[in-house]
């Protein structure tokens, strides 16, 4: 039973879906959401625990270390055998439990991102999550809100609907009720589509198809689960898999080597299997997942929230910030300050949304009608507003729908004129809605002169102009005065003030069309001011001083955005502004030169957006855009990061947002790029713990084979160094909070490697010392027996590990200048792995498993010391950069002194 909603009349889908105008009963709707499933987009199925645990093992190198259990229990080594399989099932545990919590964070963030229908059941009005709609509701639509499902029209009052997420066309197309033929289902003037959003009036709708039923379901269905990688993530694949074709050949030089030199064969493999292994950083992507979700909770307490795990860390590398003026720079809330009309300039007071204040001309109230411009202004300004304006409970004013609009019917309400009132003597006929395209909105009522009203943007509306009022009367537009005109316009917009130009017409002798756009009567300018938010100047002085170029782009004429872009501090000397028209004539190379050199784009359209972030990012700057509206929602998306505002931003631009700023604070953005930052710093960190203990490890079993000693460690015994002891230590380092200078001087913008040459350098510096010590501890205690100089050898090991997470926390400072007691997370790994190191040297059973003999004191006085030199070794290393960076500056402050 689908397929031709739309070819039947109402009734007959009313009856088809046993539903009602009143809507479904409470209870039926209950029953079908049960049986029919939630209105939801298919997503990527949430993985259940089991899955999350089996896919810990999926890995190659898990696959050979299985094997390599299995040849080792073989060969009769029962014990090592069950500690490998032991070890690898905690290790899947611990990776179940982070990448557990990390999910349980996102999804508690989801439930933030929720939207609601309004829909009538039983006869009444109820409000209800989008997810909660079933087939047979009937949904209220209104101008701005989200079409939470594929319906069928009931009734329409000039309802205009932007299919464009659906279609990719953004002309708002119009919607009634009546049955189509032969159509397809998709065209249909009579169906609205989930995803779909009203730009204008408002309808009632039957809802025929939910969920992945839905058109949208079913594109969505094809795309699910095709997610980008993000750079870090890229660079950590990156070098793993550099690592493994690295590690593979050393073990298969070692192994050759090693039985070459005489080692024994079965020793010899389950040594190499186990140190290949080890070197791997399988913990890698666990980590990574638990750094990801600290950052996203961290960014929630600042009101940013994050939809897409991987954008935090493309916020920290972010370049440019393309922000837009209206709504992220500005409070967005518009106010009527200046009219011109009749050559004549009016001064309106009062305050924000308030329909109090008085219009003055030359500082004296116009009371009465002898200023018919300023009168007709404001009926035009009335017809062509489809904003709501009320005072709330607390006695505030709020708007619903466009602020522009909302600030023209409290101008026309200042001079008593009410689109209610007018619309009483003559309804509206026709209406062509505001779009950023078209650039003007058009209403017709009635017949006769003046039917037909039109506001939009002053160049537009001179350009249709061929007449002009004045005194009542209208008169053709010399090119005199066109002239004039146009620098009273840049005049207001140079002050800093939108301008929106006011024109009528005679009535057409047909429905309306852009096509009868023309032979206006031009009547009046109106200069809109929108205040700067407070924190935009703090934000942007920040946002420099961490190397961010922050570029407006708007769709406001350049005058305009020149005065903005100055106030807010964006325009510096030297800037170029481009405007959508100079983009026009310039193919994509020649826009990617521009860019760099500009900071204002102004009179641009959604098209031109994204024709700009593409210049962007084919100049390889990464780079996040901020936007509310609708018409944003594609340049969100090619972002390499998208950001929306909360509070005002549409429903449309927030799903296509990477993230949600929930106070529309543009501070936020700054501060997200900290976290941003942060996480790529912290990454390091584990990194460099992982990679230098493994190094550790293998330059002291290689340099054993090489003094052709013993192998020091048993494979028994690595893995427990890598698979338990690392992981408590590296997730502690995955906690470290937030360093102090990330915005200034502590963040060094990311190369083309993870691993850059200082984390080269640090990886040797600790790694050195780390096989050192072992190998030396080892060979003194060798004479009193193989066991004891392996208990040894593990223990310092061990210790080399706790003191090299401390080394890691910091590139600059010496460790015994940071504050320990800001990572309570290391310090609890700390003590877990210290009497876990406890537990295997003295608890009897894991000193079967592990081959281990208790040590006394002495030997801890020994091995303690020894272990601390790598510390040591990279305060050295610290000072001496700090000393050369110092003497560096010296010299070159003496030289340009001298000089
Ligand atoms: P932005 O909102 O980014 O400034 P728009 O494309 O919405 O860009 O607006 C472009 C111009 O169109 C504005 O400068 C103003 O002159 C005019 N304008 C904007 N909104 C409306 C509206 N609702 N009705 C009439 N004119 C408008
Ligand atoms: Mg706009």
């Amino acid at each position: 039973m689908s397929g031709n909603w739309h070819e039947r009349p109402v009734e007959e889908v009313f009856s088809a879906l046993k539903s009602a105008e009143h809507g479904l009963r409470a209870e039926e709707a209950r029953e079908r959401l049960a049986r029919l499933g939630a209105n939801a987009l298919p997503e990527k199925n949430p993985e259940s625990v089991f899955h999350i645990f089996a896919r810990q093992f999926a890995s190659p190198l898990i696959y050979v270390l299985f094997a390599a259990a299995a040849v080792v229990i073989l060969m009769g080594q029962f014990a090592d055998g069950l500690i490998i399989f032991g070890v690898l099932i905690f290790n899947a545990l611990l990776g179940t439990v982070q990448e557990g919590r990390a999910r349980n964070t996102l999804l508690a963030l989801k439930k933030f991102t929720e939207t609601f229908t309004t829909v009538v059941r039983e006869g009444k009005e109820i409000i209800v999550p989008d997810t909660d709609v079933v087939r047979g509701d009937v949904v209220l639509l209104q101008e701005g809100e989200k079409v939470p499902a594929d319906a069928r029209v009931v009734v329409s009052r000039s309802l205009r609907l932007d299919e464009a997420a659906l279609t990719g066309e953004s002309v708002p197309v119009a919607k009634s009720p009546d049955p189509v033929e032969g159509e397809e289902l998709t065209a249909a003037s009579n169906m609205v589509f989930k995803g779909t959003h009203v730009v204008a009036g408002s309808g009632v709708a039957l809802v025929v198809a939910t969920g992945k039923e839905t058109e949208m379901g079913r594109i969505a269905e094809a795309i699910a689960g095709a997610e980008t990688e993000i750079p870090l993530q890229r660079d950590v694949r990156n070098l793993a898999k550099m690592i493994v074709l690295v590690v593979f050949s050393g073990a298969a030089i070692l192994l050759g080597v090693g039985i070459l030199l005489g080692q024994p064969l079965l020793q010899m493999f389950a040594t190499v299997v186990s140190l290949t292994v080890s070197v791997i950083p399988e913990g890698l992507p666990i980590v990574m997942t638990l750094v990801l979700a600290t950052g996203v909770w961290r960014m929630g307490k600042r009101h940013a929230l994050v939809k897409r795990l991987a954008a935090v860390e493309a916020l920290g590398q972010a370049r440019v910030i393309a922000v837009d003026k209206t709504g992220t720079l500005t409070k967005n809330e518009m106010v009527v300050e200046k009219v011109h009309a009749s050559d004549m300039l009016f001064s309106v007071e009062g305050v924000g949304y308030d329909p109090e204040g008085s219009v003055f001309v030359n500082d004296i109230p116009t009371v009465g009608t002898g200023y018919p411009e300023l009168l007709r202004a404001a009926e035009i300004a009335a017809l062509t507003a489809n904003a709501h304006v009320q005072r709330t409970e607390e006695g505030l004013w709020r708007v619903a729908g466009d602020p522009t609009e909302a600030a023209m019917a409290v101008f026309a309400a200042k001079l008593g004129v009410y689109r209610e009132a007018l619309e009483e003597r003559a309804p509206l006929t026709e209406e062509i809605p505001f779009d950023s395209n078209l650039k003007y909105h058009a209403i017709v009522r009635g017949k006769g002169p003046g039917a037909v009203a039109i506001s939009g943007a002053p160049e537009v509306i001179l350009a249709l102009s061929s007449h002009v009022r004045r005194a009542g009367v209208s008169e053709p537009l010399s090119s005199a005065e066109r002239k004039r005109l146009e620098e009273t316009f840049l005049e207001m917009s140079g002050d800093g003030l939108r301008v929106v130009a006011l024109a009528e017409r005679g009535s057409p002798s047909e429905l309306i069309t852009p096509a009868h756009m023309k032979g206006l009567t031009f009547v009046a300018f109106l200069g809109l001011k929108d205040g700067l938010r407070a924190e935009v100047r703090g934000a942007m002085e920040k946002a420099r001083a961490a190397g961010m170029r922050v570029v407006m782009v708007t769709g406001d004429h350049a005058a305009t955005a020149r005065a903005v872009a100055r106030e807010a501090g964006i325009l510096e000397e030297g800037d170029t502004i481009l405007s959508g028209a100079e983009i026009d004539k310039m193919n994509d190379l020649r826009l990617r030169e521009e860019v760099d050199r500009t900071s204002v784009f102004s009179r641009v359209t959604p098209e031109h957006k994204l024709r700009i972030i593409e210049a962007y990012r084919g100049n390889g700057t990464i780079v996040a855009m901020t936007g509310d509206g609708v018409n944003d929602a594609p340049s969100l998306v090619a972002a390499d990061l998208g950001v929306a505002m909360g509070k005002i931003g549409t429903e449309v631009a927030k799903e296509a947002a990477d993230i949600i700023l929930l106070d529309d604070n543009f501070g936020s953005i700054v501060s997200a790029v900290e976290e941003g930052r942060s996480m790529y710093k912290t990454t390091k960190k584990v990194i460099l713990y992982l990679f230098s203990t493994s190094l550790g490890e293998v330059i002291t079993i290689a340099g054993a084979l090489a003094l052709a000693i013993p192998l020091p460690l048993l494979p028994a015994q690595i893995i427990w160094l890598n698979f338990v002891t690392d992981p408590f230590l590296d997730a502690g380092l995955a906690m470290d909070p937030k360093e102090k200078d990330l915005l200034t001087t502590g963040f060094k913008r990311p190369g083309k490697y993870l691993v850059d040459n200082l984390m080269a350098h640090r990886m040797l510096v600790m790694a050195l010392p780390m096989a050192l010590g072992t190998l030396f501890l080892f060979t003194v205690y060798l004479p009193e027996g193989f066991a004891k100089a392996s208990t040894v050898a593990l223990t310092v090991l061990a210790v080399f590990q706790w003191f090299n997470a401390w080394n890691c926390r910091s590139e600059r400072d010496s460790v015994f200048r940071t504050n320990p007691f800001n990572n309570l997370y290391l310090i609890a790994a700390t003590c877990i792995v210290i009497s876990l190191q406890l537990l295997v040297v003295y608890h009897p059973l894991f000193q079967k498993l592990f081959h281990t003999v208790p040590l006394p004191l002495d030997d801890w006085l020994l091995i303690v010391p020894i272990a601390s030199s790598i510390i040591l070794v990279e305060e050295m290393r610290k000072i001496f950069v700090h000393a050369l960076r110092t003497s560096k500056y010296f010299f070159s402050s003496r030289v340009s002194g001298v000089v």
